[in-house]
This record gives structure tokens, sequence and C-alpha cells, in this order.
């Protein structure tokens, strides 16, 4: 069965089309984002320029992601789309877009939660099983989430400020290495001494799983302010941004008993990250290549899992919400 995914939360236009075997193997057969460029000059997303991009972008991208899987609209067995959360006039125009193609198809149609998708991003690279951990790790979003069975999501852990992504924006900006700062500060941190300035570690000795940014921000203009080089100051900010994530990860799968962890969303596409969760000897699980960041397959493979799992549809009544945490999805009844 061929599913289409769409996603339209925030500034990407995303389309995926995955295959789902009777099994439950899922196989990215497409994938196509346009990441709107509009915004550059005002310094962040502008809502209503955001929907105008994705209405007059979303038939093209979807054209691509056929063509890229080779199929018609006639293939398609269901769709999914985003429903939230994200901002209300963008995420309306992929949900609308893709209610109306199951209309016009005769297939099934899945509201697919955002961050349900960054998580089931993951499922491109091994089939996920739970229990486990997921860490969530965005550009809005820095959220630890225990798994005990398939669907049902613990809040294990938030920030309390900033989201890791939008630390790692705000540092590359103070630094002056461009947009967007996760793939700005890994490149610059290759060039980097990561002892160069010493970090503070947030909110040290706590019981608890949370996360805090905004120490590591100031700290890091206080260093830039005293005349720390941006490869330094890039290589210091991801190692300590990355001794902080992974630490407090570990610790909770230790006190969960859990094994495993899915790492997803934008930050999980860094290196470093990568590297230091691979060294923890817990079974790590990340998104393949391009599906960290926002698209449509990871929306694809949620929608896969909820037919999988003999989900109910939803009803094209579904509406767009810019606040919906995951916690309150839960599919365990289905
Ligand atoms: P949310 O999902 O919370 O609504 P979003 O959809 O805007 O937020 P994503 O598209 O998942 O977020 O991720 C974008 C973020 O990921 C940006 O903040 C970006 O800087 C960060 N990012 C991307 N690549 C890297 C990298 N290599 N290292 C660190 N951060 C990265
Ligand atoms: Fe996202």
């Amino acid at each position: 069965l061929k599913i289409l995914g769409i996603d339209t939360s925030c500034d990407d236009t995303g389309v995926g089309v995955v295959e789902l075997a009777p099994d439950g193997t899922v196989k990215v057969l497409a994938n196509r984002v346009w990441s709107q460029t509009v915004h550059a000059t005002y310094g962040g997303v502008m809502p209503e320029l955001a929907s105008r991009e994705h209405v007059e972008r979303i038939d093209s991208i979807l054209g691509e992601a056929l063509a890229e899987a080779g199929l018609s609209l006639g293939d398609i067995g269901a769709v999914a789309a985003t429903s939230g959360p994200g901002l209300v006039g963008a995420l309306l125009v992929g949900l609308m877009y893709g209610k109306g193609l199951t209309q016009a198809l005769g297939v099934p149609f899945y509201a697919a939660h955002h961050l349900e998708g960054h998580i089931y991003a993951a499922a491109s690279e091994a089939a996920l099983s739970a229990p486990y951990l997921a860490l969530v790790v965005s550009g809005g979003h820095t959220h630890l989430f225990d798994v005990p069975q398939s669907g049902e999501y613990v809040l294990v852990g938030a920030t309390k400020d900033d989201a890791a992504g939008e630390a790692f924006d705000k540092v590359a900006r103070l630094a002056g290495l461009g947009y967007p700062g996760g793939p700005a500060i890994s490149e610059a941190a290759k060039q980097g001494d990561p002892n160069a300035v010493m970090f503070k570690e947030p909110l040290k000795g706590q019981k608890a799983f949370d996360f805090s940014f905004s120490g590591l921000k100031t700290a890091a203009l206080l260093a830039h302010r005293a005349g720390a080089a941006p490869a330094d100051l890039a290589a210091s900010f991801q190692r300590a941004a990355v001794q902080f994530l992974v630490g407090t990860t570990v610790r909770a799968a230790e006190s969960y008993g859990r094994k495993t962890v899915v790492v997803s969303g934008g930050v999980a596409a860094n290196a470093a990250l990568r590297e230091a969760f691979a060294a923890t000897g817990l079974k790590v699980v990340f998104p393949a290549k391009g599906l960290n960041t926002d698209n449509g397959a990871m929306i694809a493979l949620a929608g896969a899992a909820a037919l999988h799992t003999g989900r109910a549809a939803s009803p094209l009544t579904v509406g767009a919400e810019a606040y919906a945490p995951l916690t309150a999805v839960s599919h365990r009844s289905a």
C-alpha cells in the first residue's frame, strides 16, 4: 500500500510517499521538500507568507514526489497530513489539500501529529518497537517522551526555555555564522576547539529530565563579546549542548529501564550528537538523511504506523491545531 504524507506545519512544504508491506515493513519511495526562502529578510517565519507559499508550491511538490516514486495519483492508497501543532494557516493548506485528495481518490485520510511524524521518521532506518524513549530535538521542541507501547506518549522532560534547534540558530546568528544555524555551527565546529570556551552544565544536579538552553545562549553571547573566535564558540557550544542532551537522555533511560532511544527532529542531523549517542551503549535510532528536518515522508510513516496498527481513519471534520501536546494523543484503544 502506498501512503502519501503531507507536512505544511511551518515554512517547509513537504510531500513524501511511503510503501507499507503487509508485515509492517516500510520503505520511503519519495521525499520532496520546498524550503521557503521568503522569510530570510525578516529574521523569522512570517505566518501569512508561509501559508501563501504553501498554496503556491504544494501542487508542484506533489508532482515531484509522485515522479520520484514513479507513481501516479491513482496508485495512492491512503493520505496522511499534519493537523498540528504548527502555524494554523500553514497547517490548513496541507490538511485541506490532503482531505481533498482523499475525497477525489476515494481513499482513507489520517490526520497526523507533527511530533509523532518526527518520531516515526526514524522508522526509515529501523522498525520502531516499544518500549523506547523518544527525544525530539527540533526548531520548536526539545521533548523527551517515554513510549511504553506503540502510540502511547508519556512526557519525561522538556525544555524550560529555548528549544535545542532554536539555541543553535541563535548562537549561529550572534557568531555571524548564518542561517539555518544548526548546519552552520556543525560546519564551523570542525575548525574550532571545543575546549576554548567553558560552559556551565545547565540544570546541573536536577533530579528531573528537563532541558534549558538560555544559559548556554547567554554564555555564548558573553564569550563572543569577549572575543572568542566563531569556530571555537561553535565547537564549544556544540559540545556543551550535545553533552547535556545525551547526559539527560541516558539518565532517563536508566531511570525508566529503556534500552532503545529514538532521536529525531532537525537537531538529530547533528553529527556530533550522533557520535555521542553512539558511544552510550544504548540502541539509538536516528531518521535517515533528509528525514530529520520537516518533511512529508515522516508524516507518511506516521500514517503507515496508524494503518498497520489498525487505527481508524480520521473524520474529514478534523481541524488544524496550533497547540497540540503529543501526550494527548493516545492510540491504545484502537
Ligand atoms: P518543530 O518540529 O518543533 O515545530 P521545526 O519543524 O521548525 O520545529 P525542524 O525542521 O525539525 O524544526 O528542525 C529545524 C531545526 O534543526 C533548526 O533549528 C536547525 O538549526 C536545526 N538543525 C538542522 N540541522 C542541524 C544540525 N546539523 N545540527 C544542529 N541543529 C540542526
Ligand atoms: Fe518539525
